[in-house]
């Protein structure tokens, strides 16, 4: 049957005839860096946002790391931080001589609780990196109020949830990396927006500090040769953002694939005993980058995942290790802290294949085999 984790092949195939001619006019304009396709996505992907300001670079880390080297924070300033996520959000904080506060995840939602939040903000805190996990809106109503009881910075790390819709209590809604100060996102190939490549791009409300983080990607320059600021190297390059000016026309469209496997998924694996599917935050759609299951602690997930493998069905752990048992995060700890819920998650979170291409007979089969395996 062939079930991919994700399938950029059968994507590619559909659009391949436009994405190909897009390729081939950059390499016939030799424009490879800051051609017109870059702007021009650059436009496309502010005009999906409701008109923010956009700055596309090189990757969603170097995106994140931007962004914080905007907000002018001194060695030591605190940045809270969800423990249950990818790497990369804590990463950039470190590297850049900021200590990451790590924050346990809602035991269903995945993502920071926010009433933990206060209970780690110390008079160096200075910013919170939420992070939409899998696909669904941290609660950034909360999250927003506490950044401004306590004056910090909010960057939304959208890398796994472009597109999602956030919804106020008073009924207004926003789009996912529009709410904070900064939003950061990744093309990274597997992502719900992915290109053929690395790529990555900020959101901002503010016209200034677009301005000061186009800067920062470009060695910090003004104009060529001043640079004004210390910045980095980090653009997207021409051939990305020709990919993505085709896949960004098709981006509801591949949502909206994702949520029909999930709906499909929800309806073929409820009332199976031991098994959580996923929970959908009141106040955010979901744009599943991931279709994560919780599996009741008596299920052997390493004998579920090797069943899987022989039947060629591929599954994932994100992530199998939490930020805080990795070595080079352990010394961030605070003595006697501790993260039950993601140690929880760690082991029993499981994440089913789910793609734009994912059909109803491959789900069918994902699902009876474990059905299968649950009955041995
Ligand atoms: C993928 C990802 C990133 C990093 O994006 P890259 O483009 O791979 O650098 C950051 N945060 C989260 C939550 C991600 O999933």
């Amino acid at each position: 049957m062939n079930i991919k984790m994700v399938d950029l092949k059968g994507q590619h195939d559909k659009i391949s005839e436009e994405v190909n001619k897009g390729i081939q006019d950059v390499i016939n304009s030799t424009s490879f860096i800051n051609g017109p396709q870059v702007k021009e996505f650059n436009k496309n992907l502010s005009d999906y946002h409701g008109g923010v300001n956009v700055v596309s670079c090189a990757n969603g880390t170097d995106a994140l790391q931007i962004a914080l080297m905007s907000l002018d924070l001194q060695p030591g300033d605190e940045v809270i931080v969800p423990v249950h996520t990818y790497v990369a959000t804590a990463e950039v904080i470190a590297l850049l001589r900021l200590k990451p506060v790590f924050v346990d995840v809602h035991p269903e939602l995945f993502t920071i609780d926010i009433n933990q939040i206060e209970k780690k903000i110390t008079k160096n805190t200075k910013a919170i990196v939420p992070v939409h996990l899998y696909g669904q809106c941290a609660d950034m109503e909360t999250i927003m109020r506490i950044a401004s009881k306590y004056n910090l910075y909010v960057i939304e790390d959208t890398a796994q949830a472009i597109g999602a819709i956030y919804k106020f209590a008073n009924g207004k809604t926003a789009i996912a990396g529009t709410i904070g100060d900064i939003g950061t996102t990744s093309f990274f190939p597997s992502k719900n927006l992915g290109c053929y490549g690395d790529g990555g791009a900020m959101f901002f409300k503010d016209e200034e500090l677009a301005k000061k983080c186009h800067m920062i990607a470009n060695h910090g320059q003004s104009v060529k040769y001043h640079h004004d600021i210390i910045g980095c190297n980090s653009r997207l390059d021409s051939i990305q953002a020709a990919i993505l000016n085709v896949k960004l026309k098709y981006i509801d469209d591949y949502s909206g694939a994702r949520q029909k496997a999930a709906s499909i998924y929800n309806e073929l694996l409820k009332d199976i005993p031991g098994i959580k599917t996923p929970k959908v935050s009141d106040s955010s759609t979901h744009v599943y980058h991931q279709y994560t299951l919780i599996l009741d602690e008596s299920i052997n997930r390493n004998d579920l995942q090797s069943f899987f493998k022989s039947k060629e069905i591929p599954s994932m752990i994100y992530y199998p290790i939490p930020l805080h048992k990795q070595k080079a995060y352990e010394k961030e700890l605070v003595s006697g802290e501790s993260f039950p819920v993601t140690e929880r998650l760690s082991n029993t979170v499981l994440s089913l294949p789910i793609h734009t291409e994912l059909t109803r007979e491959e789900q069918e089969f994902v699902v009876s085999s474990l059905i299968e395996f649950l009955n041995k």
